[in-house]
Parts: structure tokens; C-alpha cells; sequence
């Protein structure tokens, strides 16, 4: 068996890296420099002139970056990765790497609330339009598409609601239009692998399960190599005409001997080169570390996150479970289609006495940390309508899933009768 055909769980401890070869180190090594020394005159023109690829400047690229970079294209099935400051910076990359000012994006409504904020106010202010498709009807996408759309953008699996987005059914929308799906894989890592299903691009805040850790703030772009970007010239100009801001380079052509790299090389080479939002050598090495345990991280946050949704189930104080075990119809089906080997860590529910029960219910909890994180191997809560969603009336309130009494949960590896036991006393306390 060959890395060719390893499964995820062994890409993690292996892809990208074997052992040092002049020390015999396994550990990857943090290389903790800003600069590489050049061969020769000849070797740093064509580093520069992307005649060969190498190592430059590290903003723009780094040894220990380069094996979570390839660790993380094996895991999902891509032909390569970009390792970002943040999960928001993998975000914005992947729609400014396609659209300029006068193009627009259309992206599901079901998002995380800093990438609705960036989609519906910054980048807007900077001229890129995000026009807001409803998940649940995919034909939707197509209604909003015009000549100027240059991507469509979803989460595997958003919450609050924790519907799992249809990627096949947009992605085969978008695919003849020469519109490539983007989907933010945050949430869902190893449980599904976007490209497998039709996407393009798969971003992910690393910050979450990829780290596990809580330590390290960390994004990635992984670009699948499925997508013929010069068959759709005209759709996809920032790939297909001359980009002055690289001696003229088409995208398209520029790097075809090196594989369908396209898209990634010029988020590496433009955005990340321009705008400077890179991974720490550090960061990469603590997602590295986090990486090594996801296969069996994952399924225990799944396992354990599906008895507090069954044990809430049966909880007079809570009015409604949000999980995707409790998904029906057409939702069913898409949560069983792309969710293998687990439904996630995060779940929701509602409490019958409201906001105040919410607040009771978060300053009771003595196991749970209360944050406006997830994906962490500590257990968190979060009441969104105190915090993060402070603001909403009710028709917001509908249109996010948000209500008052709604409490967020992402569930952590503790042992499954600690987690129940704090959450039994602080819904005694909530009332
Ligand atoms: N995408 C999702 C689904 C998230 O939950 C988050 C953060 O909570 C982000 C993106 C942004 O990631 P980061 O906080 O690493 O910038």
C-alpha cells in the first residue's frame, strides 16, 4: 500500500512528511525563519519567474506550512493546500482569489456569523456583491446566478441550524456554468469530504477540530485540482487573462506544467503575497500536532455529542433538540448522504423559559467553558442571544435559527456521564 491509497486516518500521521533528512528527526521541525538562502543567481529568477517552485519569503510559503498544507490536500482528496492566518482569511481568499469589484458570489444562507458579516458588509464594501441563496432549495443558486457570479459558497454543516448543505445537487448547478462550489468543511473533518461530492475548494477554520487543542488561531484552502477554470474563460477572468500584478501571468497557463494548480497558486502568489495573512511556522506545527489525534477525536465528539442530543430529548425544560439526528425529510436525506461515521460535535437546543433561562443555565455550568469557540476537545457552550446574537428581532430570529431561549453546545471528549452531570445541574438551575 502506497500514500497513493492510505485512508484519512493514516494521511493525518503521514502525508508530507517522513523524517528529517539530514538529522533523521521524525517530528516535523518548526522552521522558524523568514528567509531562505538562494543557490544562485539562476535559482532565485526562477523562483521568482515560478519556473520551479520553492521557498521564498515566509509569508509567502514555509517548510513545516508546506507538510499541514500537504497533510491536509491528502486528507481531502485535493491536489494542494494554502495554509492562511485565520479560518476568516481562508474565507475571504477563496472568494477575492475569483471576484473583484462588480462580480458577485452567491452563498448559502446557513453561515457562521463573521463569514456572514465579511460577505454581507466588508466585501461588499470592497464592491464584491454576496447574494443569499435558501440551502434548502439548491435550485435557488441558479435563480441568483448572472454573467458576472464567480463562485457559490456554503458550510458542510452550519450552525445553528445543523442542516446539512446539498453539495452535489449546487455543485452540479454551478459546474457547466463554470462556477465552482467553495464549502467551508469546519465542522464536518473526516465525517465528509466536499471534493468527493462535487466541490471545488474546501476552506476550513483550522482553529476548531483540525487544532483541537484551543491553542492556535489557523486557516486552510484546499483546492481539489477538479476544476477546469480555462474551458470557462470568460466566467473566470482573474484565471484566465493576463494579471499585471505578475508580469502578465495567466493563471491558467502560467503553472499548467506543475499540475491543476491554478486557483492555489495565485491565492499564494497574489493574495497571500499582497495581503500578508500568513500561518505562523509555530501555528503550523500546532495544527500538526492536532492533526496527528482528528481520527479519533472525531468519532468520540460525534458519539458523544448524539447521547446529550437523545438525553435532551427527554429534558422538560427544553422545548427542542437541533442536531442532525433530528433532521426529517429532504433534510434527512442530505444529513445521511454526505455525514459518514458520525452527525458532528455541535448541537443545539431551546429552553421553554427563554433568554433568562438561557443566561441561568450558561453561569450554572461548571464542566462546560462558556466561549465563542468550537470544536475544541473541552466541552463549550455558548447562549447566542446574550453574546453573539444580542441584537436580532424576530424575523432575524427566524431567519437564523436564533431564538431566545436557544443554547449552543460544542461537545467535547470528557467522559459522557461528567458532560450529562453538569448539564442535569444547570438545567435544575435554569428552571
Ligand atoms: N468558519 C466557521 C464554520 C467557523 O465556525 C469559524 C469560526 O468560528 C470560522 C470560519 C472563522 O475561523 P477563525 O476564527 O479561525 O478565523
Amino acid at each position: 500500500m502506497t500514500q497513493d491509497n492510505w485512508r484519512p486516518e493514516t494521511l493525518a500521521l503521514h502525508a508530507g512528511w517522513r523524517a528529517d533528512p539530514s538529522t533523521g528527526a521524525v517530528a516535523p521541525p518548526i522552521y522558524q525563519t523568514t528567509s531562505y538562502q538562494f543557490e544562485s543567481t539562476e535559482h532565485a529568477s526562477n523562483l521568482f519567474a515560478l519556473k520551479e517552485l520553492g521557498n521564498i519569503y515566509t509569508r509567502i510559503g514555509n517548510p513545516t506550512t508546506a507538510i499541514l498544507e500537504s497533510r491536509m490536500a491528502a486528507i481531502e482528496g485535493g491536489v494542494g493546500a494554502l495554509a492562511v492566518a485565520s479560518g476568516q482569511s481562508a474565507s475571504a481568499f477563496s472568494l477575492q482569489n475569483l471576484a473583484r469589484a462588480g462580480d458577485n458570489v452567491v452563498s448559502s444562507t446557513d453561515l457562521y456569523g463573521g463569514t456572514w458579516n465579511l460577505f454581507a458588509n466588508t466585501l461588499k464594501d470592497q464592491g464584491i456583491e454576496v447574494r443569499f441563496a435558501d440551502p434548502a432549495d439548491p435550485q435557488s443558486f441558479a435563480r441568483l446566478t448572472d454573467a458576472r457570479t464567480r463562485a457559490y459558497y456554503a458550510e458542510t454543516l452550519p450552525n445553528p441550524k445543523l442542516r446539512v448543505f446539498p453539495i452535489a445537487e449546487v455543485a452540479a448547478i454551478g459546474r457547466p456554468l463554470g462556477i465552482p462550489l467553495i464549502m467551508d468543511n469546519t465542522a464536518a473533518p473526516l465525517i465528509c469530504r466536499p471534493l468527493d461530492h462535487g466541490a471545488a475548494i474546501v476552506v476550513y477554520s483550522a482553529t476548531k477540530y483540525i487544532g483541537g487543542h484551543g491553542t492556535s488561531i489557523g486557516g486552510l484552502i484546499i483546492d481539489g485540482g477538479n476544476f477546469d477554470w480555462e474551458a470557462h474563460a470568460e466566467r473566470q477572468p482573474m484565471l484566465n487573462t493576463p494579471d499585471p500584478s505578475y508580469h502578465g501571468a495567466v493563471w491558467s497557463q502560467a503553472v499548467k506544467p506543475m499540475g491543476p494548480i491554478a486557483y492555489l497558486i495565485r491565492a499564494r502568489v497574489i493574495l497571500l503575497r499582497d495581503l500578508g495573512a500568513a500561518m505562523s511556522p509555530f501555528n503550523a506545527f500546532q495544527f500538526l500536532q492536532g492533526l496527528e489525534t482528528l481520527s479519533l477525536r472525531m468519532p468520540r465528539h460525534c458519539e458523544n455529542t448524539l447521547k446529550v442530543a437523545d438525553w435532551l430529548k427527554g429534558r422538560k425544560e427544553v422545548t427542542r433538540v437541533i442536531h442532525p439526528s433530528t433532521l426529517q425529510g429532504q433534510d434527512k436525506v442530505w444529513a445521511d448522504k454526505y455525514l459518514k461515521g458520525g452527525q458532528g460535535g455541535l448541537l443545539g437546543f431551546e429552553l421553554a423559559g427563554g433568554r433568562e433561562a438561557g443566561r441561568r443555565f450558561i453561569d450554572a455550568l461548571k464542566l462546560f467553558y462558556h466561549v465563542a469557540n468550537i470544536g475544541d476537545a473541552r466541552s463549550l457552550a455558548i447562549h447566542p442571544a446574550s453574546t453573539t446574537h444580542s441584537q436580532l428581532g424576530p424575523e432575524e430570529q427566524l431567519a437564523t435559527g436564533v431564538t431566545d431561549g436557544y443554547v449552543r453546545l460544542s461537545v467535547g471528549l470528557e467522559h459522557i456521564d461528567d458532560i450529562l452531570a453538569d448539564l442535569d445541574q444547570a438545567l435544575a438551575a435554569a428552571g
